[in-house]
């Protein structure tokens, strides 16, 4: 797609944000991981009309007749791109946010982060068993985070069809059957 690396240019690289230091290291599974800290920062694509807009219309149009109900944004970048795709197929928009924002009954669920955990939340009712949903982020590094709204959804009965983001690897592990989306338009502006 002609539009990718439009997107990708649009795309702010900042090194050692938001921790200082020129890499991190995290172990997994006895595996030590040296990641470089490039912060992939999206305001710059968003304050392009053209790439903010080629990234809904791609998700649009890949979204439009698949009978989708819930497009579940995740909180805070994924709430740039969910509402505008929500809007456009004619779904509703839910938040799924961090611990203590929304006022109403929640459920929960847990993800690991490099340090520690993190939590998403959803308000009860706010999908309903049968819906079928689709969520959206920014970015995918592990996984966890959409993990954790995939776990969300299915708790309440809900269809996860798909989860799509701008920047990250589609082949990111996922769970159960669920499709991973990407335009995997990682920007190395600056960098190489
Ligand atoms: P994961 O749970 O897949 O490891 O991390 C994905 C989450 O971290 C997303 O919610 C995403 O917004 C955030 N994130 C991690 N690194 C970056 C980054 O470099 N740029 C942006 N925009 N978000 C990031």
């Amino acid at each position: 797609d002609p539009r990718l690396k439009a997107i990708s240019d649009a795309i702010t690289v900042v090194p050692n944000f938001p921790k200082p230091g020129l890499f991190s290291f995290s172990t997994e599974k006895a595996f030590v991981l040296f990641t470089w800290i490039m912060f992939q920062d999206i305001t710059t694509l968003v304050s392009n009309h053209k790439a903010f807009k080629d990234v809904v219309d791609i998700f649009v149009d890949r979204y439009r007749d698949m009978g989708i109900s819930v497009v579940a944004g995740i909180e805070a970048r994924g709430f740039i791109f969910a509402p505008a795709i929500a809007l456009a197929i004619g779904a509703k928009f839910i938040p799924l946010r961090k611990p203590g924002k929304l006022p109403g009954e929640v459920i929960m669920e847990s993800y690991e982060l490099e340090y520690g955990n993190d939590r998403l939340e959803m308000h009860l009712g706010a999908v309903k068993r049968g819906d079928r949903a689709l969520v959206i982020d920014d970015l995918v590094a592990t996984g966890g985070t959409l993990s954790a709204a995939i776990r969300l959804l299915e708790r309440v009965g809900a269809e996860v069809v798909e989860c799509a983001c701008v920047i990250g690897l589609p082949e990111v592990k996922i769970p159960g059957r669920v499709r991973l989306v990407s335009l995997d338009v990682w920007s190395y502006a600056g960098w190489c």
